[in-house]
């Protein structure tokens, strides 16, 4: 007696795990790939994506924060396009690698890193693809 593909199918559906785990994978690795980037994934969509509830999606999405606090993470470096110097992403934004201390109105010291945008030599260019 030889089985049919569907069974064959039906079989294999019931061996899955079921679209919240699937959900719940996905937002754990994206969390530890992209460093929090799942936030910007609404979880309307998601869910629609996977026939979940967005509830459920949110839930999981806060389950997940609050189990794995956000890591410190390494800056993204990468090279220019323009000129090719050294640059450090923030976010979506290139900077120069050093470190520089600056001093708020409120003369606090804070940390930065000027805008590659400020020193690249082709700024114009690179400011205006960006
Ligand atoms: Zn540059």
């Amino acid at each position: 007696m030889s089985r049919k593909p569907t069974e064959l199918g039906d079989s294999q559906r019931d061996i899955e795990a079921s679209p919240s785990e699937t959900i719940k994978q996905e937002l754990l690795n994206d969390h530890w790939r992209h460093c929090y980037n799942w936030k910007g994934v609404s979880p309307v969509k998601l869910a629609k994506m996977r026939g979940c509830s967005p509830e459920d999606v949110r839930s999981m999405m806060f389950e997940i924060q609050k189990k794995y606090p956000r890591p410190k993470r390494n800056p993204q470096t990468g090279r220019c396009k323009y000129c090719n110097a050294e640059i450090v992403w923030i976010g979506k934004h290139p900077c120069d690698p050093p470190v520089l201390k600056g001093v708020t109105a409120d003369e606090k010291v804070h940390a930065f890193r000027q805008s590659h945008f400020a020193s690249c030599p082709h700024r114009n260019e690179a400011r205006r693809s960006s």
